[in-house]
């Protein structure tokens, strides 16, 4: 007869006896979740596959030549404008950027399209290592979150969030065809509203101030935090801290960041450091660099990385932005570095994948409604 004395022995011993892999493979249950590979630099939260002329990389080649096993996961989205190619204005020069040209960008929903069916052209455990992102969509078009809401039922299962959309950037909202992008536009808080709704992070690029701002408050902060205030519930990434090229960091711009991360009414809201012009100011000095150390150290989980690159061309080039940062890096204790550089974005993006994965199985297949006839359809009959 086994009593309870002879029988903890026997189950230390059958412990004792069986394999460590075996042993190790038994306590592994739970949800399956994307692989990491264990020597990854870095996961992406922000990387652009095509750029300004919608031409770039397949994601295959992106995933096989360029993540290769130095980046584990990654953001995949192109980007939302095209550069008209004017030959009024450039004659036979094809501009391949937005300042190579006078002639305007416009909104390429295309886009969309093309991130889905490059995802879909891969197989099941490529797909789980990038995130596909919505970008095609007019941000100050209150259809616009119609559009986003359409592309998840023409393509379920495929997308993450929406973004990288710009609202201010430098040169670019003033050449955009069409009305000037704004923070106040109920156009935007309606995308916002329905990424919340649906579970889609959002990547938004809004830079702080104008490139040669007038001294005193900078131009868009304000109206960035209200933004993020109105939307508690849709989690919002502010690419490269709010800094462009030429849009230099704020008097205090580090102060003003920690402002945000210690503000209760602001846990919806997190930065990435991604561009080699944001990490140009933050391994730039000493005092610029003590100062991300110090906004980082005390707010691990709000901040992530991302190499904003565009099509790049190989992994040497691709991982320069990620070794412009290695004074970060090192200056960093392991814990808040591995959260910069893996851990939120995991933790952001699983969460989002989850969310609208269910949304999608709540939505998809529902008969749509029959809209009302327009003078177009002849169906209003008189
Ligand atoms: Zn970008």
């Amino acid at each position: 007869m086994i009593t309870l004395r002879t029988f903890l022995p026997l189950v230390a011993a059958a412990w004792l006896t069986t394999p460590l892999y075996a042993q190790v493979k038994k306590l592994r249950v739970g949800p399956a979740k994307a692989p990491v590979r264990q020597e990854a630099l870095f996961h992406d939260a922000h990387f652009h596959l095509t750029n300004y002329i919608q031409e770039g990389l397949t994601a295959k080649y992106y995933l096989d030549s360029i993540m290769g096993d130095k980046i584990g996961r990654s953001t995949l989205f192109g980007i939302p404008l095209q550069q008209q190619w004017s030959h009024r204005v450039t004659g036979k020069n094809a501009p391949t950027y937005y300042l190579e040209s006078d002639a305007p960008l416009y909104y390429y929903s295309f886009t969309d399209a093309f991130i889905a069916m490059q995802y879909r052209s891969l197989g099941p455990e490529q797909q789980k290592r990038l995130d596909p992102m919505i970008t095609g969509f007019n941000p100050t078009d209150m259809y616009a979150a119609d559009h986003i809401r359409r592309v998840l039922l023409t393509f379920p299962g495929v997308f993450s969030g929406v973004g990288e959309f710009s609202i201010h950037k430098e040169f670019v909202s003033s050449k955009v065809s069409g009305d000037v992008a704004s923070l106040t536009d109920p156009a935007l808080d309606r995308i916002m509203e329905f990424c919340g709704e649906a579970g889609l992070v959002v990547i938004l690029h809004n830079d702080i101030d104008n490139p040669f701002p007038k001294p005193g408050a900078p131009n868009y902060l304000d109206a960035m935090k209200e933004l993020a205030r109105r939307h508690p519930n849709t989690t919002i990434i502010w690419a490269h801290v709010g800094v462009g090229r030429v849009v230099h960091p704020i008097d205090h711009h580090a102060d003003a960041i920690e402002a945000m991360l210690a503000d209760p009414t602001l846990k919806n809201l997190y930065f990435d450091i991604s561009w080699d012009e944001t990490a140009k100011y933050i391994v730039g000095s000493d005092s610029a660099l003590a100062r991300t150390v110090r906004v980082l150290e005390r707010y691990p989980d709000r901040i992530l990385f991302g190499t904003d690159n565009v099509a790049p061309a190989t992994q040497e080039k691709h991982l320069k932005v990620y070794r412009m940062y290695v004074p970060l890096w090192k200056a960093l204790t392991p814990s808040t570095s591995h959260a910069v550089r893996l851990g939120n974005y995991e933790r952001l993006f699983d969460d989002a994948r989850g969310k609208v994965r269910a949304w999608e199985a709540a939505h998809v297949g529902r008969p749509m409604p029959i809209p009302p006839p327009s003078p177009a359809s002849g169906a209003g009959g008189r």
